[in-house]
């Protein structure tokens, strides 16, 4: 039995709600989208939901308390959990450059929590 889902699309601003229609677990319908990106979306975010993680971590020896940090890829939804536990597990000391790679391979997702700014050693 066919059932339907609607789901906003999150890739731009426009924020297009599409109408799915599934048939158990498989999609076999996709209506709404104004662009390809959007049904993209809706196919992975039905089969295998994936998210961004951003966050902060302990800084010492800085002006900044808090160094943003960012993952280098994305993660399944399911492993979001895990991974903030990681990262409030983590403390960097400046100098810190952006981009640079705090914890690699993150519960072993295949990607790494890296700087998402600079901060320097002021404190010396
Ligand atoms: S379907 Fe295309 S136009 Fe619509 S929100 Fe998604 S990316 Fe934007």
């Amino acid at each position: 039995m066919e059932k339907r889902r609607e789901l906003i699309c999150i890739k731009c601003p426009k924020g297009c709600r599409i109408a799915v229609a599934m048939d158990g677990d498989e999609v076999v319908g996709v209506e709404g989208n104004s662009c390809p990106r959007g049904e993209e979306y809706v196919r992975k975010e039905i089969t295998s939901p994936t998210r961004m993680v951003t966050s902060t971590v302990r800084l010492i020896g800085s002006d900044m308390n808090v160094m943003p940090v960012r993952l280098s890829g994305e993660i399944t939804k399911g492993k979001i959990f895990d991974v903030m536990k990681e990262i409030r597990k983590c403390q960097v000391k400046a100098p810190v450059r952006m981009g640079e790679v705090l914890i690699t391979d993150v519960c072993g997702l295949g990607v790494d929590v890296v700087a998402a700014a600079e901060a320097l050693d002021v404190l010396g």
